[in-house]
């Protein structure tokens, strides 16, 4: 079977070292239903079938998937041929909660984390890896430069974990840039105590112009500056923390 010719447009940098393979796979700690994001030429696949209950993987390629199928036999009926951010995650296991993994298209990082953000009361677990740039900016912390929207809105409901980088040697094509490793795992929080469609518009606002202070980056909410507490007027946004934003967003909307 001829392999896979990887396209660029579609993201493909095959991964080529069998330890890192396997040290991806190893560090998914919730394997009972798992879907695997762009298995490519199987490399994670492998592994993933006989370390996982319920196995089901996306690939949007027609060529990986015929590659798949001739490969692996035990994938029978578990591949979808199919853009993750199309499909409908519902039904994928009957309605159960399951873990995402993937050594993810880079084009498409940040959909597929909103995605996973959109999708929290049902995805429990993330091992995934990023260009390494993505990968800070979802582990990032409040207060360093590359905090921003996803770091926020995943925290919310995720601990996130740096596990590791990747060299970007170890592809096939390599990339420009290298990657990284990262795993989150959901909190136990299930209401964050306001609208949820109010604190995405307020984080999402915030850092439309993240080197102004509140005052100027809130005024397109058109709200009353007075209903908000001072301390936080003269802020940026990357001074707060998710719990700032969780009570900024209540003194806005007056929960
Ligand atoms: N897991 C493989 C391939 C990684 S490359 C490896 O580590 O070698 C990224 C893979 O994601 C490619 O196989 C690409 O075809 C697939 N892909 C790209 N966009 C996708 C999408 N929207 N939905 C599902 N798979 C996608």
């Amino acid at each position: 079977m001829k392999e896979v010719r990887a396209k660029k447009f579609l993201g493909q940098h095959f991964l080529t070292d069998e330890d890192i393979a396997l040290k991806i796979v190893d560090s998914l700690q919730n394997r009972s239903k798992v879907l695997e994001i762009g298995a490519g030429m199987g490399v994670l696949t492998k592994y993933l079938i006989n370390r996982v209950d319920d196995f089901k993987v996306v690939e949007i390629d027609s060529e990986s998937v015929e590659y798949l199928n001739a490969n692996f036999r035990q994938l029978e009926g578990k591949i979808i041929e199919g853009d993750f951010l199309n499909i409908s995650l519902n039904d994928l296991f009957c309605g159960d909660n399951f873990s995402l993994i993937g050594n993810f298209p880079y084009n498409i990082s940040n959909l597929i984390l909103f995605k996973v953000f959109e999708n929290k009361f049902m995805i429990d677990e993330v091992v995934g890896m990023f260009q390494k740039e993505v990968a800070d900016r979802i582990v990032a912390k409040q207060g360093s430069k590359t905090y921003g929207i996803l770091s926020v809105l995943l925290s919310a409901f995720y601990d996130r974990e740096y596990l590791f980088t990747v060299s970007n040697q170890v592809f096939n094509p390599p990339p420009k840039v290298q990657s990284a490793v990262i795993r989150l795992k959901r909190n136990n929080i299930s209401d964050l105590g306001v609208s949820e469609s109010d604190f995405v518009r307020v984080v999402k606002t915030s850092f439309n112009q993240r080197r102004k202070m509140l005052r100027q980056s809130l005024k397109p909410l058109q709200m009353s500056l007075e209903k908000v507490e001072q301390k936080y007027l003269t802020l940026r946004p990357e001074q707060m923390s998710k719990d700032d934003f969780i009570i900024l967003t209540k003194e806005i909307y007056d929960v």
